[in-house]
């Protein structure tokens, strides 16, 4: 397989595991987004629930009180008198034991408890009216567009409200006229809507807020970790899965032996060369490389010898050839090298450059024992009858056959 096709599949790998990681980011930061989003609603609904429970009480505080007719009260000293209509009958009255009693209609006994809420709790509870008798009842701007919502229809309004101190979850329900209302409110006989007013709540939204930072901060913790633990999986199955294709790759391709190409590989690269040389009309010459009389090293020295000595003919073989040049291992001693651009001569002299250096090299067996050792060599080159990778390795066969039959160590080119 050329060394392209080879580098492509770990480059895929990699690209694979890239967008792997990338959608495996998108999804966490998705999910993040949707999980603080989810929080964030969560707690809304929260301030919404906690306000309409507020609503709900105090509707049933002032429904109970307005029912009743009022209630009456011992003011203390120096405490406000709440607003009641001047004659209203019975407003103050005396207890045959002397009491002081003051009648509180229920928007006044709303007004002192809310004060109270206010300071214990932070929520803001009042009565507002669209005719209001009481300064105190004076809706303000939000109110007011609150209250014309509610006129027209609508069973409550309610909304984040940001009132310059701070944010508001803020709630309305419309008070309607009741019979009992006229006892103090008689002007409104004539009110041309059903609506008198509105209990207006507001809650504060900044524990809410403290809260939600508190949870997104936990948030991101997790999803962070998540998120590098999936990080640090991606990435090692990309370090550790091109190292093993690199290394698949590599046994499939190469000679466990000699390092060298193995067979199917240099055949590939024979393809590929011839056609290339074929298609740009280059030189293109291959060597068949045997080793001379190898069967005697095993017999003679033992099979382990004889691998060394194939491993030592491999290395001159590619200290000796140039870096353009492609050395593969064809058979048990039997070499092929391909000479891109390099004419039949220049082949000829490169084998003839490898037979001498074959020979220097030597093997050094056990015992200190020098074994020297001599190869024959076929050279063939392309040539307009040999253009076909079959040809060229049929004459470079037989050129080796001749150069064996010739006496070995030897160096025979096509028709010498
Ligand atoms: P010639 O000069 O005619 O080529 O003779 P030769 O002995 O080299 O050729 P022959 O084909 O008779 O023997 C080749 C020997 O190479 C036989 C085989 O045991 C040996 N051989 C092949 N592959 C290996 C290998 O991987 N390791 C070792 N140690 N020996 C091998
Ligand atoms: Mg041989
Ligand atoms: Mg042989």
């Amino acid at each position: 397989m050329p060394e392209s096709e080879r580098f492509n599949k770990v480059k895929l790998l990699q690209v694979m595991v890239a967008v792997t990681a990338m959608v495996w980011t998108a999804i966490l930061f998705g999910l993040y987004r949707w999980a603080s989003h989810a929080e964030r609603e969560h707690l809304s609904r929260l301030a919404s629930l906690r306000a309409e429970s507020v609503a709900n009480h105090t509707q049933a505080l002032r429904g109970w009180i307005g029912g009743h007719g009022g209630v009456y009260v011992e003011i203390n000293p120096g405490e406000e008198v709440p607003y009641l209509p001047g004659d209203f009958p019975e407003s103050q009255v005396v207890t045959p034991a002397g009491r002081k009693l003051t009648l509180l209609s229920s928007s006044a006994v709303l007004g002192k408890i809310t004060k109270e809420f206010k300071s214990s709790s932070g929520d803001q509870v009042r009565l507002t009216s669209i005719q209001p008798m009481n300064p105190d009842n004076v809706p303000d701007e939000w109110e007011k567009k609150a209250l014309d919502v509610l006129e027209a229809g609508a069973p409550k309004v309610e909304a984040f409200v940001d009132d310059g101190q701070g944010s508001l979850f803020r709630l309305m329900y419309p008070m309607e006229l009741q019979p009992r209302c006229l006892r103090c409110h008689d002007y409104l006989v004539d009110s041309p809507t059903r609506i008198v007013g509105g209990l207006s709540v507001a809650v504060d939204k900044a524990p809410y807020d403290r809260q939600y930072d508190k949870i997104l901060h936990q948030l991101s913790l997790g999803y962070f970790g998540v998120w590098i633990v999936g990080i640090i999986g991606l990435a090692s199955f990309g370090v550790i899965g091109s190292g093993l294709l690199r290394r698949i790759e590599y046994a499939s391709t190469h000679d466990g032996l000699t390092g060298l190409l193995n067979r199917r590989e240099i055949e590939h690269h024979l393809t590929a060369e011839c056609e290339r040389a074929e298609r740009y009309k280059h030189q293109f010459s291959v060597m068949m490389l045997d080793v001379d009389h190898f069967k005697q090293v095993n017999d003679t020295y033992g099979h382990q010898a004889g691998d060394e000595a194939l491993r030592v003919v491999a290395a001159t073989i590619r200290k000796t050839i140039r870096r353009t040049d492609i050395a593969g291992r064809y058979g048990g001693e039997e070499f092929l090298l391909l000479a891109p651009e390099t004419s039949l001569a220049e082949a000829a002299e490169l084998a003839r450059r490898l037979n001498g250096a074959v020979k220097d090299a030597g093997t050094m067996l056990p015992g200190g024992l020098r074994l020297s050792l001599t190869v024959s060599i076929g050279v063939s080159a392309l040539a307009p009858d040999r253009k076909k990778p079959d040809f060229l390795l049929k004459s470079a066969d037989e050129s080796l056959y001749r150069a064996k039959v010739g006496g070995r160590d030897r160096v025979v080119a096509d028709g010498a």
